[in-house]
């Protein structure tokens, strides 16, 4: 569902301490890194919260979110994507290398609005996958690079501030170019499964009109909250890098 938000935020803290150590504070810390890390926050305990509310209102269709998820692909004339159960809280995620639906405990066994609209989404990633759909192609495309530069970055970092290696600081920012670009495309991926759901539940009568798609709204509305987040807490730590930089 929400990609990165928590590795972002994680490094956000690590530049956070490590900073007054190696380069001080300055003027834009404040900017690039103490308000992008309130904004992910903020974004993260509004999505536990807000599922967590809506996991409380059974929706009268009464089906649960991995019954719901096969219904739908099945609408679709997707035969070849396994859904399945994943232990993590709000894990939910589409894997389209090995073409499988993961939903969390939480979801796959509930007949929640939550727990619907949550299914629906990782759907639509399957649809978007199985119609070629440009920017979740381009995504999985630089999964890889974004992989490397993100289990690199905390190395980075800590050697780049706590050691003042300046090399490491250019090559931090690399790591974060790619980082962001990655977000970037995350932002049309995630709202067109979030639109295709809403349109899936309301055709098929999955979910009714009222209270129900006012939940299922909600709950994907504080998911997309969370991308737009990551995204907001990477660009920080870029510039906030790039200014330590400039500042050598
Ligand atoms: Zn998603």
């Amino acid at each position: 569902m929400y990609p990165l938000l928590g590795f972002v935020l994680g490094s956000s803290c690590l530049l956070y301490i490590g900073s007054p150590l190696g380069f001080g504070l300055g003027s834009n810390w404040l900017l690039y890194i103490g308000v992008p890390l309130i904004i992910g926050i903020w974004a993260q305990i509004r999505v536990t919260s807000t599922f967590s509310r809506w996991s409380k209102v059974r929706a009268s269709g009464n089906i649960t979110g991995a019954e719901c998820a096969r219904e739908i692909l099945q609408a679709a004339q997707i035969q070849d994507v396994e859904v399945m159960e994943t232990n993590d809280f709000l894990g939910d995620h589409y894997d389209p290398t090995k073409k499988q639906l993961h939903l969390s405990s939480n979801v796959y066994n509930t007949p929640s609005v939550a727990a619907l609209g949550i299914s629906a989404h990782e759907c639509g990633h399957a649809i978007q996958h199985a119609r070629a759909y440009a920017p979740l192609k381009a995504r999985m495309a630089i999964v890889p690079v974004t992989m490397i530069a993100s289990q690199m970055l905390p190395f980075i970092i800590i050697g780049g501030l706590f050691f003042r290696i300046s090399g490491l600081i250019t090559l931090g920012i690399w790591c974060y170019l790619i980082l962001l670009v990655f977000q970037l495309i995350t932002l049309p991926v995630e709202f067109d499964a979030s639109r295709r759901a809403k349109i899936i539940l309301r055709e098929m009568g999955i979910i009714q009109p009222g209270e129900e798609a006012v939940g299922v709204n909600k709950v994907l509305n504080a998911a997309a909250l969370t991308y737009i987040a990551a995204f907001i807490a990477a660009l920080g730590n870029l510039l906030w890098l790039m200014s330590i930089r400039d500042r050598r």
